[in-house]
């Protein structure tokens, strides 16, 4: 169960330090320096947690979770929140102003890792645990899996996205700017031919299960998924 974590904080040494925390969990790290940052980012980006300091410049971690918790497109962000006090009224104020969690400095790579599992599962079964079948494949987006006659088929976690969006509305074709949209986020940086490459780790990984016919080009138009 990988996910996109954005780390909002100002201080490197923690930023890196939670950057290796995660990544050992297979995460993928984004991250922001200031309030201002993070919001921008989150516009363009999407992510499925946020890790975000009390203290940074420009604004409060506090101030930014209230305004996303605002905005529909980060309104069920899940959000842990870090801080250096540990005062009660502190902590409520940080869970008041919207954060799912928090955590207290200093903390364990391994606690950290444990908070992120824990609300990423949270979200996980918010999603319904939605089964979708399309030709040989039955993807199970709670459990995050896709499998094939059983065997489950590994699969990084921006390839899973890819493939659970064309499952949503197989045999439709989607350009590669269209799902860059929906898969990365309006906006996001990066070329269209990255879509090409994920698709292709998909196939690659679809075809020792036999099953990679299931993902199609179409030729000057896009991919698609179907059975046809
Ligand atoms: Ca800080």
């Amino acid at each position: 169960m990988t996910a996109r974590v954005l780390v909002v904080e100002d201080e490197s040494d923690i930023r890196d330090l939670i950057r290796f925390a995660i990544e050992g969990d297979g995460h993928e790290v984004l991250d922001a320096e200031t309030t201002l940052q993070a919001h921008q980012l989150l516009q363009m980006e999407n992510v499925d947690v946020a890790i975000v300091d009390w203290m940074l410049p420009g604004g409060s971690g506090l101030e930014l979770i209230r305004k996303l918790r605002r905005e529909e497109r980060t309104a069920a962000l899940p959000i842990l929140m870090l801080t250096a006090r540990s005062e009660e009224n502190d902590v409520a104020a940080g869970l008041d102003s919207g954060a799912d969690d928090y955590l207290i400095k200093p903390f364990s790579p391994r606690e950290l890792r444990a908070r992120i599992r824990a609300l990423l599962r949270r979200s996980r079964d918010f999603d319904r645990g939605e089964v979708r079948v399309v030709g040989p494949l039955t993807i199970d987006s709670a459990a995050h899996q896709i499998t094939v006659d059983g065997k489950a088929v590994p699969l990084g976690h921006t390839e899973f996205r890819l493939i659970s969006f064309l499952a949503q509305h197989p045999k439709r074709v989607y350009s590669r700017a269209q799902l860059l949209d929906h898969v990365w986020g309006p906006g996001a940086l990066i070329e269209e031919r990255t879509v090409d490459v994920h698709v292709l780790r998909i196939r690659k990984a679809l075809k020792t299960a036999n099953a990679d016919s299931v993902l199609q080009t179409v030729r000057g138009a896009g991919y698609r998924l179907s059975d046809d």
